[in-house]
């Protein structure tokens, strides 16, 4: 399996001197799902893009399996840090096929990647879609290719920013459960950022509540569920979003 543990320590992120990320510690075990779950305008996007290496923070330091790569004076780029990238809007190359998307920012032989691009297809269950354009495929569809392509790499860790708010209600919940399996199945390590509570207590093994930039409990779903930290947290999780 390919995972690995993420570490963020102390990272502080402040634009026009106010701190959007601050002092925020976490930790991401190998082979599960953490959902960083917050209102919006917490920091969540923000924290996500710096581990990433999208942004820089101003202070802290982040490790993935004990090597730090980004700290003062150090910066490994996205592109080294073996991490996945998922958005909200799925942004699909419109111009290359199904197959060309997934295929994209794959390195290796033609064989190997029309291989892979086969396995994930097959994943997702979308291998007679492999040529066709990403307009000829409903939302829910794209979704599952844009996983496809995220996973293709082989990512160690997964980052996804709100991966399901674009999807119409009624395919939201397929799409989630479909979508943790495929993720258990690859096994990377999972940062899944969502302001939805239920979203996280479907898919999370571990929540982290993020509020005004810090972290403020952690913990197993039905835990944070059942024990909220404070009176904020509770309206939170009873609020319905
Ligand atoms: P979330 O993803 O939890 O909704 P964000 O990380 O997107 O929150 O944003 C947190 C806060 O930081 C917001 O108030 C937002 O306006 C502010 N912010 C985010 N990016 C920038 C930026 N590049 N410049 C200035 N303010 C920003
Ligand atoms: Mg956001």
């Amino acid at each position: 399996m390919v995972t690995a543990r993420l570490e963020i320590l102390s990272i502080t992120r402040r634009f026009g001197g106010r701190p959007v990320v601050d002092d925020l510690s976490l930790e991401v075990m190998p082979g599960q799902v953490t959902c960083l779950l917050g209102p919006s305008g917490c920091g969540k996007s923000t924290a996500l893009r710096i581990i990433a290496g999208v942004d820089r923070a101003d202070e802290g330091e982040i490790r993935i399996d004990g090597t730090p790569v980004a700290g003062p004076g150090l910066f490994v780029p996205p592109e080294r840090r073996g991490t996945g990238l998922m958005f909200q809007d799925f942004a699909l190359f419109p111009h290359l096929s199904v197959a060309d998307n997934i295929a994209f920012g794959l390195s290796g032989t033609r064989t190997e990647k029309r291989l892979r691009v086969r396995e994930l297809l097959d994943k997702v269950g979308l291998v007679r879609f492999l040529g066709a354009f990403p307009h000829e495929l409903s939302g829910g569809e794209q979704q599952r290719v844009a996983l496809a392509r995220a996973l293709a790499p082989r990512p160690k860790i997964m980052l996804m920013d709100e991966p399901f708010s674009g999807l119409d209600n009624r395919l939201r919940d397929g799409i989630r459960d479909e979508t943790l399996s495929i993720l258990k199945d690859e096994g990377a390590a999972v940062l899944l950022v969502t302001h939805e509570p239920e979203e996280a207590m479907r898919m999370a093994d571990e929540i982290a509540l993020m509020r005004r930039g810090r972290i403020v409990q952690r913990g197993a779903p039905y835990n944070v569920y059942n024990a909220p930290v404070d009176r904020e947290a509770a309206a939170f999780f009873s609020d319905v979003n």
